[in-house]
């Protein structure tokens, strides 16, 4: 039997060499990467060597044959939803990772406002940026473990519904996104490339809207990163028959002004009451635009904004919000009252040592701090603090006087701020003059037409 023949027969393939087979370079077999997903998935194969595979496969990288097979693995550890009942285009949106990014809280409940059915499975915080259920779960009384059946009714009865990875749907993704979250295995185009695709391709969607962050506070630090990212993406989703388009959008410096769970969900809210930061507003709109272009609600992108615009004045967005998180078993007065979400017990101040215009904020400290506040996770078992965060009152090119505050922690544990506070002052740089501003969309890649 060849070494081929030997590794395709399943009984044969020991975990061990397989991992040892990746920490040398060599390219792996279907059946192999479907050994590990199948035995970690089922519990038979421990976190540690998981872990050491993780790690090989971020240094070793993978191929384009490997993404795939990890993707299909990965997607057939659980069912691939068929949503043909509804009429209307099921449409759905996925960012790669940022800090203070919680656009998918406005997009589900607009894009379904506006006529588009979105059925998302979101993640949690990973590595130094948020997760959309951690967010979700700063809403008193929310689930975002319902059973499939429940999710169908939801989408049924509001057009939106916004879940994690359940033993029913993408169960791979679920152990594999918690290990890479504590093993420093998470900036890896492949790995992410299949965690993405896996949630999406079982969503029984028709197209997908993705957006592919690129900057400090990205997974995806260079603009060459984040463009590979976006084509091994687009490459995966089309394959699968599914219209998609990437945005490369901006994350050197954090979306909106909050970071933390109950904060974002606070200004999430905000947009969809029609006020909110600029920069998150826009970027919801545009990310809107071309679900409603991709789900042929709206001819063009100017006419998807208009959607957007419309639906967010009228109110419909924040209803349909509303409506799905009541469904979900949470209390919807948190929404129309956003001062009844979690708040924590302290906030201090960070003022700026000097005057003159900010001319960076190095993003991923900003996401490490918020993780450090307890917004996030550093170990397996940690439980997120759903109050803490930061506020940022300066962002890039604002101008500052010396003593004036550059933002403000939001905390509960004065030794995990002090922590904090570290990496903040460290974070934000003063120059004597206004610096370029970076675009808030660098570019679309997979454009209708273009491809
Ligand atoms: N979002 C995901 O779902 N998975 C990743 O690996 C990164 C971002």
């Amino acid at each position: 039997m060849s070494a081929r023949e030997e590794f395709s027969s399943p009984g044969a393939i020991r975990t061990i060499d397989v991992i040892r087979r990746k920490r040398d370079g060599h390219e792996l077999l279907p059946a192999e990467i479907a050994h590990l997903v199948r035995g970690y998935t089922r519990g038979e194969i421990p976190d540690y060597q998981i872990s050491a595979w993780l790690m090989a496969t971020l240094l070793r990288g993978f191929t384009r044959a490997e993404t795939a097979a990890l993707t299909d693995s990965m997607l057939h550890s659980g069912k691939i939803l068929d949503l043909s009942e509804f009429a209307a285009a099921k449409v759905d949106k996925h960012s790669t990772g940022g800090v203070g990014d919680n656009t998918s809280l406005i997009l589900a409940p607009l894009a379904a406002a506006g006529g588009l059915i979105v059925p998302m499975i979101s993640g949690r915080a990973l590595g130094h940026t948020g997760g959309t259920l951690d967010k979700l779960e700063s809403i008193p009384g929310l689930r975002v473990d319902l059973s499939l059946a429940r999710f169908r009714k939801v989408l049924h009865a509001c057009g939106c519904s916004m879940i994690g990875q359940t033993n029913e749907i993408a169960p791979a993704d679920r152990k594999f996104y918690s290990l890479r979250d504590v093993t420093g295995t998470v900036e890896s185009p492949h790995l992410i490339c299949a965690s993405i695709m896996s949630k999406k391709l079982a969503e029984g969607l028709d197209a997908l809207v993705l957006d592919v962050k690129t900057g400090s506070g990205s997974f995806m630090k260079t603009e060459k990163d984040a463009a590979c990212l976006a084509e091994l993406l687009v490459e995966t989703s089309q394959r699968m028959g599914k219209k998609t388009v990437a945005l490369i959008t901006d994350m050197d410096q954090p979306l909106g002004q909050r970071i933390g769970n109950s904060l974002e969900v606070e200004e999430g809210v905000d947009v969809l009451k029609g006020r909110g930061p600029a920069d998150l507003r826009d970027l919801s709109l545009e990310l809107a635009a071309w679900m409603f272009h991709l789900g042929g609600r709206a001819k063009t992108i100017p006419e998807g904004r208009d959607l957007a615009d419309r639906m967010i004045r009228s109110g419909k967005a924040l209803e349909t919000f509303c409506k799905m998180v009541s469904l979900q078993g949470g209390d919807p007065a948190t929404i129309e009252d956003p001062s009844r979400l979690p708040r924590a017990k302290h906030r201090s101040a960070i003022a700026s040592a000097r005057s003159g215009y900010v001319s960076a904020i190095q993003c991923e400290d900003v996401g490490t701090a918020c993780v450090v506040l307890g917004g996030g996770r550093e170990t397996k078992e940690d439980r997120v603090d759903p109050s803490v965060g930061i506020v940022l009152h300066k962002k890039v090119g604002d101008r500052v006087a010396a003593g004036e505050p550059l933002c403000t922690l939001v905390y509960n544990s004065a030794s995990r701020a002090a922590r904090a506070k570290k990496l903040i002052e460290r974070s934000f740089q003063v120059a004597d003059a206004p610096p370029l501003l970076r675009p808030l969309v660098h570019r679309v890649v997979g454009k209708p037409g273009t491809s």
